[in-house]
């Protein structure tokens, strides 16, 4: 009755100090990453137990890929008690919009698109799993959590910088119309590089209150979160080098809401595998935007941008319609 896990970019930051924390609570964490060598290298250098971990390829800009993913995964014969949806690429330098396979937006692709195909590929093993006895955790829910941020969250003070832009679906007219060349914003508006890592985090977010909608008679807890500012991981590594050294200074120093990427994946893994996390479903957890010694999580209520019903069933609807799903 070990319990298992899966973990998309378990290669670096939040994802990998997550799958350490997991492994050490006795769950086999299967890793999805892009990269096994260095997933391999990065799961060797911080001690994520090897007995306890298993390294399966994944490119979440890559529906294929998405796809080959969860048939590998079914072909180990594993049940499935979490998804923890982490990977992110954030490339705000681009001058043009990168695009997948598939012709979409990079950022939106792999961000979004990616996590909703793997979301509704596994949705059947959380299922299955639900209230299966999980080693110390005895019968518990199946969980799906989504890694959410800040700068998504109008409600916070970092979600409302206006640097590019903050996180906003608007009408939903880019995906509406094929979300392919030239459309490169969820919005239809022009292209923000900043603004559309933003805007994915945002539909991951309204993904999982929809996923609890639709999905909570099955007994899954469906929740996000928002582990801190991790201000250090390489997620900002295609920022300008200043940037990079102002940054983390800056959330220690001024804002206060640095954590360390061990602390981030700990309050991450906390929320995948503690009963008190899995008391509520269809909610963000946070431990706010200020960091403070012992302070204790909350279910942070979410911006009108990411509780527009009418809205974000649309959203639901369009995706489907860009994964291959309808
Ligand atoms: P990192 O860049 O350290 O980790 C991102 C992970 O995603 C890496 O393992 C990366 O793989 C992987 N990844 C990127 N693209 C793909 C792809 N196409 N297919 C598969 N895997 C991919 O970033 P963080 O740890 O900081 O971010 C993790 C999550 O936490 C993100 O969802 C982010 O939005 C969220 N978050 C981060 C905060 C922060 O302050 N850092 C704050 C709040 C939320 P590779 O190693 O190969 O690049």
């Amino acid at each position: 009755d070990q319990p298992v896990v899966i973990i998309t970019g378990a290669s670096s930051g939040v994802g990998l100090w997550a799958a350490k924390s997991l492994a050490d609570r006795g769950w086999m964490v299967i890793m999805a990453c892009r990269d096994l060598a260095k997933a391999e290298a990065a799961a060797n250098e911080i001690g994520v137990n090897a007995a306890n971990r298993r390294i399966l390829h994944i490119d979440l800009g890559d529906q294929a890929s998405v796809r080959k993913f969860a048939d590998d995964f079914h072909a180990l014969g594993l049940p499935l008690d979490a998804l923890l949806l982490n990977a992110a690429v954030y490339l705000p330098r681009l001058e043009a919009p990168m695009r997948s396979p598939e012709g979409y937006e990079i950022s939106v692709a792999t961000n979004y698109f990616g996590h909703f195909l793997l979301a509704h590929l596994l949705i059947g093993d959380l299922k299955a799993s639900n209230g299966r006895p999980k080693g110390k955790l005895g019968a518990s829910p199946s969980r799906l959590i989504t890694l959410g941020t800040v700068t998504a969250n109008s409600e916070e003070f970092g979600g409302k910088i206006p640097i590019p832009a903050p996180a906003d679906l608007g009408d939903l007219s880019g995906l509406a119309s094929g979300f392919k060349a030239p459309i490169a914003m969820i919005d239809g508006k022009d292209f923000k590089p900043g603004k559309a890592y933003k805007d994915s985090k945002l539909a991951c977010m309204i993904m999982s209150r929809e996923f609890h909608k639709r999905w909570a008679d099955t007994g899954v807890v469906f929740n996000t979160l928002y582990p801190g500012c991790v201000a250090d991981t390489p997620l900002f590594r295609h920022t300008p080098p200043a940037f990079q050294r102002i940054f983390p200074w800056f959330q220690k120093n001024i804002t206060k809401g640095y954590v360390s990427q061990p602390l981030a994946g700990e309050r991450t893994a906390q929320v995948v595998a503690d009963p008190a996390f899995a008391s509520q479903s269809g909610v963000h957890w946070s431990w706010g935007n200020r960091q403070k010694e012992g302070r204790m999580p909350f279910a942070q209520p979410l911006s009108a941008r990411a509780t527009l019903e009418a809205r974000n069933e649309r959203l639901w609807d369009l995706t489907m319609k860009a994964v291959g799903l309808a």
